[in-house]
C-alpha cells in the first residue's frame, strides 16, 4: 500500500533526472513548440537578418573600390566626383544596413517578448492544475522564481542573443567565404587556428551550463525563502526572528553569489582564450597581408578590404563565444521551465467522464471502505476503514481529535488526492470517474482559514460565481449576514479588502467566504467551522450564517460548536483515522464514549449535558 501510494512521486522523481541528465543546449529546444506558432515573424526576422548581414559584408567591397578607384584618378575634378560616387554608395550601404537592423531589432525582440510571456502564462497554467501533492515539495517561492528569473533568462536569449548569434554566424560565414574567394591561401591557415578555438571551447561550455543551472537553483531557494517568510511576518516579528530570518537569506543569497561567481569564472576565462586566440589568428592574417603588399602581389585596396573582413570574422567569433555562454545560460533555465511542464499532477482527469444525476435538494455522499496514505507519509494511515454513508439534504457533524483524519475525508471528496483503497463516491458516481470540474462545480467549500483576495468585496464573494451579478452577490451577502458590515465599509461594496483580506477581522472574514459558498449554491456544503474563538456577538452572526447556508443541501461540517453539532442529523466521531462512533448528540453524551469526553471539553457542556 504504502508503496504505491508513494508510486506518483517517485515517477515524477525519475521524469525529472531524466530530463537533467538531458542538459547541453539541446535543452534549448523545448522552447520549439512555444517559437512554432510565430514562423512567419520568424521567416521576416530572418530576412532582415540577412539583409543587414549582406548590407555588412558589402561595406569592405565599396571599401576596396574607394581605395582602388576612388583614389585612381590623375585629373583632381575626376577624383572628387569619383570619391562623392564612392562615398555615396558607401552611404547606402549604411542606410541598408541601419534599416535593416532596426526592422530586425523589432521583430526579434518581438518574439523574445511573446514567446516568454506565452511560456510563462504556459508555465502557471499548468501549474495551477497540479494536485495539492506537487506543493507538498515544490515550494512556491521556487514556482515564482521559474516564473520570473529562468523566463526573463529565455527571453534574453531568444530576443537577442539567439539574433545576436545568427546575424553573427551569416557575418561570420559571409566574411569567410568572401576571404576564401579572396585570398584562398590566408584562409587555409585561418581556418585550421580557428578550429583550434572552438573545440576547447565547447569543453568549457559543459561546465558553463552545469554552473548556470545550479546558480538558478540557488537564487530559487532564496526567493522560496523570502515567499514564506514574507507570508508569514506577523509571527516572524512576533517571535523577533527578524535577524535571524535575515541571516538565513543572506546565506542563501551568498551561496547563490558564490555560485555565480564560479559560473563567471569559467565563462571569463572562456572569453579571454576565445579573443586572445582570435586576435592572434587577425595579426596573422594581417603580417600575411602586408608582406604580400610588399612583394607587390596585393593592391593597398585588397589589403584593406581583407583587414575589414578579417575584423568581421574575428568579431563574429568573439560575439559568438558571448552567445555561447548566454545560451548555455538559457538551457540550464529551459530545464529547469521544462521540468515544471512535464510535471504530471497525479490526479488525472478521468479518459470517459461520466456525467452527475441532477442532485435535487442536496448530493448523496458515499465513503466506501476507505484507507488512504498520504503520499508523503506512505508509513501513516490518515484514515483507516472508513465507510460513511450521507443521505441528500443531511448535514452530518465530524468531530474528534486533531488529526483524526476529518479534514483528509474532505481533501478525498474534493479529489485532491486519489484513494487506492476504498471508493468515494458522490451521487452514486465514483469520483475518479467524473470529471474535475463537475466534481467541484458540485462542491462548497467554506475553510476554517478564509481565504479573501486583494480585490473588492464584491468581487470576493462573485468568486463563488464568476458570472453573478451584483443583486445575486447582494442577497447572498445578505444571507451570510455580511451586508451589514460590508456596507459600513468605506467604499462598501467597492472596498479593497487588503491582501489576504488583512483589513478584515476572522468572523467577518468567515462571512465574506460563506456568502461565496452560497452564491455557488452547491448541493454539497464542506464546512470547516474556524476553532479561533470569535467573541458573542461575532460567533452569533457566523453560526446564523453557517445554518442560512446548510438549509436545502448536504452539508458535511467539521463541527467545533455546539449549536453545530445539536443541528446535526448525524454526529460522526473519528479518532486516529477510524470512525469510533456515531449517533445523535443526545445518543452520543448517554454513551459517555469519546464523544462525551470532547464535548465536555470542547463545546463546554457543563450542565448542558443530559
Ligand atoms: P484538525 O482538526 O487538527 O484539522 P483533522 O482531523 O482534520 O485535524 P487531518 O488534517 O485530516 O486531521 O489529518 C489526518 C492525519 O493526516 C494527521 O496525522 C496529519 O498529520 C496527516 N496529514 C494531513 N495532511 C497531510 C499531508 N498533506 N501530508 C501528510 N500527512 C498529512
Amino acid at each position: 500500500m504504502s508503496t504505491a501510494d508513494s508510486a506518483p512521486s517517485l515517477r515524477a522523481v525519475a521524469a525529472l533526472r531524466r530530463v537533467e541528465a538531458k542538459g547541453s543546449t539541446r535543452s534549448l529546444s523545448g522552447l520549439l513548440p512555444f517559437l512554432r506558432p510565430y514562423r512567419g515573424r520568424i521567416a521576416l526576422a530572418l530576412l532582415f537578418l540577412v539583409g543587414a548581414a549582406v548590407s555588412t559584408l558589402v561595406l569592405p567591397l565599396a571599401l576596396k573600390s574607394l581605395i582602388d578607384q576612388g583614389l585612381i584618378a590623375a585629373d583632381p575634378g575626376e577624383r572628387v566626383m569619383a570619391l562623392r560616387e564612392h562615398f555615396f554608395a558607401l552611404f547606402l550601404v549604411g542606410l541598408a544596413l541601419g534599416l535593416f537592423s532596426a526592422a530586425r531589432f523589432y521583430m526579434v525582440s518581438w518574439i523574445g517578448e511573446r514567446v516568454t510571456a506565452d511560456l510563462r502564462n504556459a508555465v502557471y497554467a499548468h501549474v495551477l492544475r497540479q494536485s495539492p501533492e506537487f506543493f507538498e515539495t515544490t515550494q512556491t517561492g521556487e514556482v515564482l522564481s521559474r516564473l520570473t528569473t529562468d523566463t526573463t533568462l529565455v527571453q534574453t536569449v531568444v530576443g537577442s542573443s539567439l539574433s545576436m548569434g545568427l546575424r553573427n554566424t551569416v557575418m561570420g560565414l559571409g566574411a569567410l567565404v568572401m576571404l576564401i574567394i579572396t585570398n584562398p591561401y590566408v584562409m587555409t591557415q585561418v581556418l585550421g587556428i580557428l578550429v583550434l578555438v572552438v573545440l576547447p571551447s565547447l569543453l568549457f561550455g559543459r561546465r558553463v551550463r552545469r554552473l548556470s543551472r545550479a546558480s538558478q537553483d540557488r537564487v530559487a531557494d532564496s526567493s522560496a525563502i523570502a515567499a514564506e517568510v514574507l507570508n508569514a511576518i506577523p509571527v516572524v516579528q512576533g517571535f523577533v526572528q527578524e535577524t535571524w530570518e535575515q541571516s538565513r537569506f543572506e546565506r542563501s543569497t551568498e551561496e547563490a553569489f558564490q555560485t555565480a561567481r564560479r559560473r563567471t569564472r569559467v565563462r571569463s576565462a572562456l572569453v579571454a582564450f576565445i579573443i586572445t586566440a582570435t586576435f592572434g589568428t587577425f595579426l596573422w592574417g594581417l603580417y600575411q597581408g602586408t608582406q604580400a603588399v610588399l612583394a607587390g602581389q596585393v593592391t593597398a585596396g585588397h589589403l584593406g578590404q581583407t583587414v575589414v573582413y578579417v575584423i568581421i570574422l574575428v568579431s563574429s567569433v568573439a560575439v559568438l563565444s558571448e552567445v555561447y555562454g548566454d545560451l548555455l545560460r538559457a538551457a540550464g533555465a529551459t530545464e529547469r521551465l521544462m521540468e515544471l511542464l512535464a510535471a504530471r499532477s497525479p490526479v488525472q482527469e478521468p479518459s470517459r467522464p461520466q456525467a452527475l444525476p441532477a442532485a435535487v435538494g442536496g448530493s448523496a455522499v458515499a465513503f466506501e471502505q476507505l484507507t488512504f496514505h498520504y503520499p508523503s507519509r506512505p508509513q501513516h494511515a490518515a484514515l483507516r476503514d472508513v465507510s460513511l454513508h450521507v443521505r441528500p439534504g443531511q448535514t452530518v457533524a465530524l468531530v474528534g481529535p486533531s488529526g483524526a483524519g476529518k479534514s483528509t475525508l474532505f481533501h478525498l471528496l474534493l479529489r485532491f488526492y486519489d484513494v487506492r483503497s476504498g471508493q468515494v463516491r458522490i451521487d452514486g458516481v465514483p469520483v475518479r470517474d467524473v470529471a474535475l470540474a463537475d466534481l467541484r462545480a458540485r462542491v462548497g467549500i467554506v475553510p476554517q482559514d478564509s481565504t479573501v483576495f486583494s480585490t473588492s468585496a464584491m468581487e470576493n464573494i462573485r468568486y463563488g460565481r464568476p458570472g453573478a451579478s451584483d443583486a445575486d452577490v447582494i442577497a447572498a451577502a445578505r444571507a451570510a449576514f455580511a451586508h451589514e458590515f460590508i456596507s459600513a465599509l468605506p467604499d462598501g461594496y467597492a472596498s479593497f479588502l487588503g491582501e489576504r483580506g488583512v483589513r478584515l477581522s476572522g468572523g467577518q472574514r468567515q462571512r465574506i467566504a460563506i456568502a461565496r459558498a452560497m452564491l455557488k449554491n452547491p448541493p454539497l456544503l464542506l464546512l470547516d467551522e474556524a476553532t479561533s474563538a470569535l467573541d458573542a456577538e461575532s460567533e452569533r452572526m457566523v453560526q446564523a450564517a453557517l445554518e442560512a447556508a446548510m438549509k436545502n443541501r448536504t452539508t458535511l461540517v467539521i463541527a467545533h460548536r455546539l449549536a453545530t453539532v445539536q443541528r446535526a442529523d448525524r454526529i460522526v466521531v473519528l479518532d486516529q483515522g477510524r470512525i469510533v462512533d456515531s449517533g445523535t448528540h443526545a445518543e452520543l453524551v448517554a454513551r459517555d464514549g469519546l464523544y462525551a469526553r470532547l464535548a465536555a471539553m470542547q463545546f463546554d457542556l457543563h450542565g448542558s449535558a443530559p
